[in-house]
């Protein structure tokens, strides 16, 4: 047990944040989760809204959800799961080994249920502002919510001892860098937005991007389209050529694009050019680390292809350096293998605010 029992505001009710609620009351803290949607899972909410549009929709620069309508884990289930709680195929659930999004969602609300988290969760109340206090030894959080019998937002105030960021890392689309895109007469989106192929039928579509939005988005809109282009910028030399199985696919290497033309022209680097319709920016995240505006002003929006330089452990550390001048204010970093190092830097979260471990733990490499 800790020597004190201390309030925590934890920012977020995805996988980082459900879990970073369980280990703090695990220790004795009382947390309360912030999650500005109507439910909790993060990321694993899948919103539909794109479904029914009859075209791809206009560059958007966050969304909620940023599943498509088929996405399906890249990690087999055993890994994905907590360590303690195993992400097993229930008799009416998607048994796949690789399952749909859906049924991660219903793995995190059952952990939310089996562990008695959802009466801590404060829905659709978004944290707006994290300041330190002047005592120095605690946290004032600004809120905004729906007020009650009303469609107006409020704002409200509250101070806590400690603040645990799980905000999530896949909200600020980055889009690639396009030389003449403005003036090139297509259609542009984020893998973000991108929910089923249907509005793709007949166009030709470039994806910018060959991870694994990249790569499922363009086999899934290979379906229904004339072409798709996959550019990648993961190569030795500039290439095109047609992917093996695949009819209507192309993979165009080295630098991702040349430029793109008034004309409707989206030229590579090796020289050949094709006219799109579609070009899609499969091209990742900001990473908006501490995106709660505070006091202290801690800002990391690091595009993603950097990001991977720093993730894991420099990011983590300088993340938690960043956040935590003396006590009390951690982030929660979960990555690929999300859901089993949750508990890990969680624990390392809770612990040393209980004074069982100092914190300069957190600031260890995780
Ligand atoms: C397309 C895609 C596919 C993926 N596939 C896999 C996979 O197959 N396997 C895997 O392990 N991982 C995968 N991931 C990684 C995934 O992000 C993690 O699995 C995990 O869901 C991250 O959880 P999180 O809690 O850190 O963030 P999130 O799930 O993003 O949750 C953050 C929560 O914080 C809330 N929030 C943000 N700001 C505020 C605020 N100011 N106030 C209140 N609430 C706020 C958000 O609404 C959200 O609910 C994938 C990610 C994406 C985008």
């Amino acid at each position: 047990m800790p020597s004190r029992s201390l309030r925590v505001a934890v920012i977020g009710a995805g996988a980082a944040g459900l879990v970073a609620a369980r280990e703090l009351r695990r220790e004795g803290h009382a947390p309360v989760v912030f999650e500005r949607t109507d439910g909790v899972g993060g990321t694993w909410v899948y919103e539909a809204d794109a479904d029914a549009s009859a075209s791809p929709e206009p560059l958007v620069t966050q969304r909620r959800s940023n599943l498509d309508a088929s996405l399906r884990t890249n990690l087999p289930r055993e890994c994905m799961g907590f360590l303690d709680f195993p992400f097993v195929a229930g008799p009416d659930g998607d048994t796949r080994r690789f399952p749909g999004h859906a049924e991660v969602l219903r793995y995190l609300q059952s952990f939310a249920r089996r562990f008695d988290l959802d009466g801590l969760v404060r829905l659709e109340t978004e944290v707006v502002r994290v300041s330190r206090e002047t005592s120095g030894t605690s946290w004032r959080v600004r809120y905004s919510r729906k007020a009650s019998g009303s469609e107006k937002r409020e704002t409200d105030e509250e101070v806590f001892d400690a603040v645990v960021i799980c905000n999530g890392h896949y909200s600020q689309p980055h889009f690639a860098d396009v030389a003449g895109v403005d003036a090139w007469p297509g259609k542009q989106l984020h893998s973000t937005s991108y929910r089923v192929p249907e509005p793709f039928h007949g166009q030709v579509v470039v994806v910018i991007g060959c991870g694994p939005s990249g790569t499922d988005i363009s086999r899934d809109i290979a379906g229904v389209a004339k072409e798709v282009h996959l550019a990648s910028r993961w190569s030795l030399s500039a290439t095109s050529e047609k992917l093996p199985g695949h009819a209507n696919m192309w993979f165009h290497s080295e630098a991702q694009i040349d430029r793109a033309q008034e004309d409707g022209s989206v030229v590579f680097h090796d020289g050949s050019r094709v006219k799109a319709d579609v070009i899609m920016h499969c091209t990742g995240y900001i990473l908006a680390a501490c995106i709660v505006q505070m006091q202290i002003q801690v800002q990391l929006p690091i595009p993603h292809q950097r990001c991977n330089r720093l993730r894991g452990r420099q990011l983590c550390r300088s993340t938690v350096q960043a956040c935590v001048p003396a006590t009390g204010c951690s982030s929660t970093l979960l990555h690929r293998v999300a859901f089993k190092g949750g508990p890990f830097s969680t624990v390392r979260a809770a612990e040393p605010l209980g004074g069982r471990r100092s914190v300069g733990a957190i600031q260890a490499p995780i």
